[in-house]
């Protein structure tokens, strides 16, 4: 296993270029920028390196739906990594379904193919300790990235339902091999915060090398499967994924505050987390903020009321997954992947035991048809909250 990266990180260096859309020479130049601001390929790959490209292959779905990483970022990854003298493969353990059946549908595959490099489907599980996590100390990751000598972290920026933007550390969760990952869905609960925890001590254990995002095109709304398509306009990178979801964050109009995985990493004292100690290159935060990014409806106020009424209005006022019964096609998709199994159907008709549900969002995450999205609870409507 590679060495973890230093706790504590006080400084970080993120770089910000400009690319108008998925030409292959540009998103090559961007990439290129972004990785020689940052000290070049060669800080992070030697000779001989097995290296392991990790983007984000939820779901099967075409390039144009946004959901996965492009393709072109892959590839001008690959073209690097292999210059450097790396031995490059891609992996990851989608959501649903096979990473080599995610990467044909969504293009990825046929650039592996072009660039001579294999696809992974992350199904070996292995046990790795963690004794210096801050709360995890064990997971179970897959065998391929333990292997490598060097991991890329290749997110998509885009909307999530639980933990409103996936990015940098959410990519990680990729790690654990298929049906694992809803165990862990599970001894969250309804605990957004030991989840966003949980996400922080695992990408801090995979340390990836460098993490280069993908927002020339992002995902907001009902994402991370179903929302709009939205233009960001940059290739991001650097080597904290902590410090790199920040200045996304800032970018899309998320406050810091509202980011749970960069708040557990700032309370966990993983990364870097205070803009002042990061310094830019390419282009300024300022220059690259865009207005109007649509963020799901993620409503978490029960900290605004005294514990003891917590839980009697607990589904009163927290978010739930919400179905439009036009758009569902009842074909259970959303059951057979919701970690609680509370969702049935009943007289053609899908049904929630909410009082079951731990708001995890799967469901809203996995529905194929877009049919699910994150409501307020009644009381939270009704109050405005
Ligand atoms: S996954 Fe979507 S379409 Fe399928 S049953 Fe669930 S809500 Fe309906
Ligand atoms: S119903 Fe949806 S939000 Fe609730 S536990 Fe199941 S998958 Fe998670």
């Amino acid at each position: 296993m590679r060495k973890t990266r230093k706790r504590g990180e006080k400084t970080a260096r993120i770089s910000l270029q400009r690319c108008g859309g998925y030409d292959s020479e540009k998103v090559f130049k961007a990439v290129k920028k972004a990785i020689d601001d940052l000290g070049g390929i060669d800080r992070f790959v030697k000779k001989g390196d097995r290296v392991l490209l990790k983007p984000n292959l939820l779901v099967s779905s075409r390039v144009d739906k946004h959901v996965t990483t492009h393709p072109e970022v892959v590839r001008a990854t690959l073209k690097l990594v292999k210059k450097a003298g790396g031995k490059p493969s891609i992996g990851d353990s989608p959501a649903l379904g096979s990473a080599v059946k995610v990467a044909a549908k969504c293009g990825i595959a046929d650039v592996a193919r072009e660039e001579g490099v294999e696809v992974i489907n992350f199904n070996r599980p292995i046990d790795i300790d963690n004794p210096a996590g801050a709360q995890f100390k064990k997971f179970k990751i897959d065998e391929a990235i333990r292997d490598a000598d060097v991991v890329i972290n290749l997110p998509k920026l885009k909307t999530h339902g639980q933990m409103t933007l996936t990015m940098s550390v959410k990519n990680m969760f990729g790690s654990i091999p298929g049906t694992r990952k809803t165990q862990w869905h599970l001894s969250a609960g309804t605990d957004r915060m030991h989840f966003a925890r949980m996400l922080v001590d695992l990408c801090h254990k995979v340390s990836p090398q460098v993490t280069i995002m993908d927002a020339i095109v992002g995902m907001q709304g009902n994402g991370p499967q179903n929302g709009d398509a939205k233009k960001i306009g940059l290739v991001m990178a650097a080597e904290d994924p902590v410090a790199l979801d920040v200045v996304a964050s800032e970018i899309v109009g998320l406050r810091r505050d509202k980011m749970l995985t960069t708040v557990a990493a700032e309370e966990m004292g993983i990364g870097c987390t205070d803009p002042e100690d990061m310094s830019i290159g390419g282009e300024s935060v300022e220059d690259c903020k865009i207005g109007g990014f649509v963020f799901p409806m993620v409503v978490d106020i029960m900290s605004l009321f005294p514990w003891f009424l917590r839980n009697p209005l607990r589904d009163w006022l927290t978010s739930r997954p919400v179905v439009d019964r036009q758009k569902c096609e009842l074909c259970m998709v959303c059951a057979n992947s919701c970690p609680a199994r509370v969702i049935t159907a009943k007289n053609d008709k899908l049904q929630f035991d909410l009082k079951q549900c731990i708001r995890c969002f799967c469901c809203q995450e996995m529905c194929p048809q877009g049919a699910i999205t994150v409501g307020a609870g009644p009381l939270a409507k009704a109050l405005r909250l």
